[in-house]
């Protein structure tokens, strides 16, 4: 059937709505109808053509909520209607040896799927997605979320409630878990260590979120921005840096007894940044990268300053597991321990999605969304 969806035609040129064509599910897929779609900084890397694997013409957008629309063959999960969250994370098969040891996270069924030719790997073109017959590519390779609809493959789906705002589950499925997640299962912080979370946007208060839950203190948020350093405050940040006025790593020791922190959740791209945020470190202090511009390589580090027992770990989408983490994130939402709704400063519809990408850019917002 036909759909209008917002197409990249060139990197770094204005994305255009077009009508395209959107196949049937075919087994294992849902067609949803969006809802939602959060603009992430992974999209705006990737329409700027800076993740460096993408190919056009595509359509982008990865953080969705929406309704069922139609289910494929042997779709068990849900059906026409249900409400629910697309996320790149998965949910694992449950009887592969990582499923078995409880890291779904690593779920080797999945990483089978996403290689397979007509889903496209990384950054491949779409079976279900055409314009004109030319197959349309997906930043993902497995969804493409701004367009009135799209199709996913059942396990990136997860139900949510009715009293869930459609536009509260888009931001949870991708902002909110890579940063929440990351405070719990990468960087594991125990009560009293001190975090230190580098960018404010709805990652890094995501982060400040879950290291304040996780019993962090103090919790140091570093930005170049008073108006969002301003905002980490009331998402439990104790201290705030603004790296545009004084030496973070500088400001970092002297919170912390001059000892650096135990903690540094790296929540914006580029390698520069990472030296800076590894720098602010304890020794055996772990930073944790979560933000990236595609390819970033590591030459700047050099390996005897890992000796003192500082370590790096990475992290994709906070490491959650989907259909567990996601209901439990929802119970803290519910009962005010964890804040979406305020983290949303601006909504766009599809048309407006280069203002959306603009406003994202100039980097004064905490959250946009784009809604359908
Ligand atoms: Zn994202
Ligand atoms: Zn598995």
């Amino acid at each position: 059937m036909k759909m209008k969806a917002a197409v990249v035609n060139e990197f770094g040129k204005p994305i255009s709505i077009e009508e395209v064509t959107i196949e049937p599910p075919g087994e294992g897929e849902v067609r949803v109808r969006v809802a939602a779609v959060g603009v992430c900084h992974t999209d705006l890397h990737g329409v700027k053509g800076e993740h460096g694997s993408s190919e056009l013409p595509a359509i982008f957008g990865h953080e969705v909520s929406g309704f069922v629309d139609e289910v494929g063959k042997n779709v068990t999960y849900v059906k026409p209607g249900d409400r629910v969250l697309i996320s790149l994370m998965k949910a694992g098969c449950g009887e592969c040896f990582y499923c078995q040891v409880g890291q779904a996270v690593h779920c080797v069924k999945n990483k089978i799927r996403r290689v397979r030719p007509e889903t496209g790997g990384l950054a491949g073109p779409s079976r279900c997605l055409n314009k004109d017959g030319m197959r349309l590519w997906q930043l993902t390779g497995t969804y493409a979320g701004f367009a009135e609809y799209t199709i996913v493959r059942e396990e990136h789906l997860c139900k949510v409630d009715p009293d869930i705002p459609m536009e509260t589950a888009a931001v949870l499925s991708c902002a909110v878990i890579s940063g929440f997640g990351a405070t719990i299962n990468r960087s594991q912080i125990k009560p009293f260590e001190s975090a230190v979370i580098v960018g404010t946007g709805g990652v890094g208060l995501s982060a400040i979120q879950g290291a304040a839950f996780c019993g962090a203190h103090p919790v140091i948020a570093v930005d170049i921005l008073d108006s969002k350093l301003e905002a980490a405050r009331s998402f439990g940040a104790t201290h705030t840096i603004n790296s545009a006025k004084v030496d973070p790593i500088q400001a970092v020791m002297e919170l912390t007894d001059g000892r650096g922190a135990d903690h540094v959740l790296m929540t914006v791209a580029g390698i520069k940044l990472k030296r800076v945020g590894f720098a602010m470190l304890s020794v055996r202090g772990r930073m944790v990268m979560i933000g990236h511009a595609g390819r970033e390589y590591m030459n700047e580090f050099e390996v005897t300053e890992f000796m003192g027992g500082r370590s790096i770990f990475g992290s994709a989408m906070g490491g959650i597991n989907l259909r567990v983490d996601i209901p439990r994130m929802l119970d803290l939402y519910r009962t005010g321990r964890l804040k979406i709704d305020k983290m949303i400063t601006g909504r766009y519809s599809l048309e407006q999605i280069n203002e959306a990408f603009a406003s994202t850019e100039k980097g004064d917002v905490l959250r946009n969304v784009v809604l359908l």
